[in-house]
Parts: structure tokens; C-alpha cells; sequence
């Protein structure tokens, strides 16, 4: 089965938790099976870790990593999101379906090695916008929307309702 791995380069803690945290979260509910991000943040890993415990699956996430050798060495094809690639609609079908892949997200300036790296460099539009909405729209598109309401099996699982909320809670 396809790994979808997410990179996060540029995080500073202070000024990009919630954004950061949002990244992970989005790229969770729409199926990507984990985060590395460049800069340590114990906070945002137990942030995350709380919501997979709660609302299950096994997303993975991981602070700290060194990017440029994880770009080198990563094992599958490497999607860079950025306003200056080439459009969405052209690059999807030029997208591996089975070996793993690497999106990479920046939070602010991108260094150029991350363009040279990638196998795809893809806008999601011409205009700047967030790394989020970027982050969703590609995977949406890329997934077919299939993880929006996949059972993770969780302690809640929160079940669609036109009116009102409807949580199950496990007891074990
Ligand atoms: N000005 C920055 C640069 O030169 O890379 C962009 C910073 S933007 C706030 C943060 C991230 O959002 C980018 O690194 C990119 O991953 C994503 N992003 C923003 N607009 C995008 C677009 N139109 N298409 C794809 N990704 C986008």
C-alpha cells in the first residue's frame, strides 16, 4: 500500500504551531500516514499524538529531522507544493501510485535545493495561499477524497449528522 509522508521545512515553534498543527491535522483526516518536521517541537508532538490517540489511526509524527538528507534519501517520489510549479491538473496523472510519496510544504522562503530535489514541483493555482489549504486541495485530489469519512477506529469516532453531534465513545 502507498505511504503519503508529509515534510514541513521552515517550522519556527513560536509563530507556526498553530499552522504547523493544522498541516498535520489536515494531512491526517485526508489519509497521509505521517509528518516529519525540520525543527524539534516536543509541544506539536504530543499535540498530534493526543488527537491519534483519541481519534485513532497511526499517524506518525516526527520533529527534528534533518530535511536535506531525508530529501536524499528518501525512497519513493518527492512532491514539492509551491505557487511556482507546474498546475495540479497536469502533474496528478505523473504521480507514482504505488511507491510512497513525499509532499513537502514550506512555512516561509523555500531554499532552491527543495525545487531541485523534488521529482514534481506542483501549484495548486498561481496565487500565493497557505500551505494548508495547498496541503488539502492536493490531497483531496490526489486521494479521490476517499479518507474523508474512513473509520480510524478511535476512542471517538464522530459519526456525520445533519443536525446535532453524534460522538461513540469507547470504553475500554
Ligand atoms: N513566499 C513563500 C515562498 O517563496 O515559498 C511561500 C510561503 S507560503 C505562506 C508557505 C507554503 O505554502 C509554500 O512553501 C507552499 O508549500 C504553500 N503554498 C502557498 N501557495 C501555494 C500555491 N499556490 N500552490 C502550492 N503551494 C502553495
Amino acid at each position: 500500500m502507498q505511504n503519503i509522508w508529509i515534510l514541513r521545512i521552515g517550522h519556527r515553534p513560536q509563530r507556526d504551531k498553530r499552522v504547523t498543527t493544522h498541516v498535520a491535522l489536515s494531512s491526517r483526516a485526508l489519509g497521509a500516514s505521517g509528518i516529519f518536521v525540520d525543527t524539534e517541537d516536543k509541544v506539536l508532538e504530543e499535540s498530534i499524538g493526543s488527537v491519534v490517540l483519541r481519534f485513532g489511526g497511526d499517524y506518525k509524527i516526527e520533529t527534528g529531522v534533518q530535511y536535506k538528507k531525508m530529501l536524499k534519501e528518501f525512497k519513493g517520489e518527492i512532491v514539492h507544493l509551491t505557487m511556482y510549479g507546474q498546475r495540479l491538473d497536469e502533474a496528478l496523472p505523473k504521480i507514482s501510485r504505488e511507491k510512497d510519496i513525499l509532499i513537502v510544504v514550506g512555512a516561509e522562503k523555500v531554499p532552491p535545493e527543495v525545487y531541485q530535489s523534488a521529482d514534481h514541483n506542483i501549484s495548486v493555482g498561481n496565487q500565493p495561499h497557505s500551505e494548508i489549504a495547498a496541503l488539502a486541495i492536493f490531497l483531496d485530489r490526489f486521494t479521490g477524497g476517499k479518507n474523508l469519512y474512513s473509520d480510524r477506529d478511535g476512542q471517538m469516532t464522530v459519526i456525520p449528522n445533519e443536525r446535532g453531534k453524534t460522538v461513540v465513545e469507547k470504553h475500554s
